[in-house]
């Protein structure tokens, strides 16, 4: 059943149909000295997971970042749009 689903290219294929969303490999982004654990995912819901909201809604790309500090890991989910946003200024306060 499992290859039947069409899933998104950086899609890992893990239990997609029983979770109901699409997950990429989580990447690390931090150093072994950082003080805070950075993890990311990228991350849609299926089209039969979001007809539970919106009838007509298309496939949602949404990212989660997850920091951990002291052992104590936050997720936030964010829109992929949102994430564009915060990476232009974050892009634009660095390069200042
Ligand atoms: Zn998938």
């Amino acid at each position: 059943m499992e290859q039947l689903i069409k899933h998104p290219p950086w899609c890992r294929r893990v239990n997609c149909s029983t979770t109901g969303r699409h997950a990429s490999l989580p990447l690390q982004a931090d150093n072994a000295d950082d003080l805070i654990g950075i993890e990311v995912t990228l991350v849609q819901l299926d089209a039969q997971g979001l007809t539970l909201v919106r009838p007509d809604a298309q496939p949602l790309t949404l990212v989660e970042l997850s920091f951990t500090e002291d052992g104590v890991t936050t997720t936030f989910t964010v829109p992929e749009r949102q994430v564009r946003t915060l990476e232009g200024v974050l892009n634009q306060l660095v390069n200042a």
